[in-house]
């Protein structure tokens, strides 16, 4: 199946009553882990790359490897989707890349740290829609700042530091046109969100219902949302490692979610703690064993089970087959003549 636009996946989801978990790659095995797993549970998928992670890979090597997966698993639809975009050049290289979506996170400057305005924020993903949208392309924003850092991007602090206030969510969705709006509840990017299991007055479960009630139709998404079991951190405290006792976002804070307008949830902190778990255990029990398939083939099997386990939580599980995908030049199409709409829906408060 050729790569499909994230925005009729999340048109789907929201007809279905589900959500769809955007898992981070930087390497081969992360896309065959997730790819296996949507299989495996028939569920359509975002795989998303950080500007870290092209970094890392290189971008032909990434896309490649998405293109690979897509030639290899026709019966999924699979979006490519760039994660937190920190400028207009970022979310262009993407799109020129063969990415079929974009996040613009104009809630930080371009050196992906300092809080921007209001303003700002508008104006640069703005200028993204406009471009992203005249090739068929999704655009996601975001509104409020999350807390902590990831890959060098974000401003660090406490989650608590810049919550979304609803009012500013329904004028940012108007003035931009995005498909898609993150919004900050409280959580934070990373293992180390919460210092116990997170109750009202850290997650903000209750702003994102108000704000799902203003924008009914709008497609949210939440950010630093893995839930750090804690099986995945003690197989790696058991090998030798050396996490700090930590708290995610609970599943059924984020099944809350779904029932209220949350389409895309982003994981990665569960993944990697899935596979330095599966690896520590393998080099601390045969410290003799050096050929890295040994490791790495259960590090697979470890993400592919949170994986598979997320996509079924999240409801994504046998909708792979719901839909026929649209080609990003239809999409593109129905942007221009308006049978796409980007004009929210706004309810009164
Ligand atoms: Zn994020």
């Amino acid at each position: 199946m050729p790569l499909v636009s994230m925005r009729q996946l999340l048109d789907e989801a929201a007809k279905g009553g589900y959500g769809v978990g955007a898992f981070n790659v930087n390497d081969m095995e992360q896309i065959q882990a997730i790819m296996e797993a949507a299989k495996e549970t028939q569920s359509p998928v975002i795989i998303q790359a950080s500007r870290g992670a092209r970094q890392f890979a290189q971008d032909r090597y990434l896309f490649h490897l998405i293109l690979a997966a897509s030639e290899l698993y026709p019966e999924i639809p699979i979006a490519m989707h760039q994660d937190h975009g920190n400028s207009f050049e970022t979310c262009k290289s993407a799109i020129e890349l063969g990415f079929t979506s974009v996040m613009m996170d104009g809630s930080l400057k371009a050196d992906g740290k300092t809080p921007s305005t209001f303003e700002e924020n508008v104006e640069v993903t703005r200028k993204v829609v406009d471009f992203a949208h005249e090739r068929g392309i999704t655009v996601e924003g975001e509104i409020g700042v999350l807390g902590g850092v990831e890959d060098g991007h974000g401003a660090g602090g406490s989650g608590l530091d810049h919550i979304t206030d609803p009012d500013q969510a329904v004028e940012f969705a108007e003035r931009t046109g995005v498909d898609a709006l993150a919004i900050a509840i409280g959580t934070s990017h990373g293992a180390y969100k919460f210092t116990k299991k997170p109750d009202g007055s850290v997650l903000k479960m209750d702003v994102l219902i108000a704000i799902h009630k203003r924008l009914p139709n709008t497609h949210l998404v939440m950010h630093g949302s893995s839930s750090v079991p804690k099986d995945l951190q003690d197989i790696v405290n058991q090998y030798g490692g050396k996490l700090k006792e930590t708290w995610g976002v609970p599943v059924e804070e984020i099944q809350l979610g779904i029932r209220n307008g949350v389409r895309k949830i982003n994981v990665d902190t569960d993944n990697r703690l899935a596979i330095t778990g599966a690896i520590r255990k393998v080099l601390w029990e045969s410290p003799e064993k050096f050929d890295p398939r040994d490791y790495m083939k259960p590090a697979r099997e470890a993400m592919q089970k949170v994986v598979a386990q997320r996509m079924t939580q999240f409801g994504q599980a046998g909708h792979a087959g719901d839909y026929k995908p649209v080609s990003i030049e239809q999409i593109a199409k129905g942007y221009k003549d308006g049978s796409l709409t980007t004009r929210p829906l706004v309810a009164a408060k």
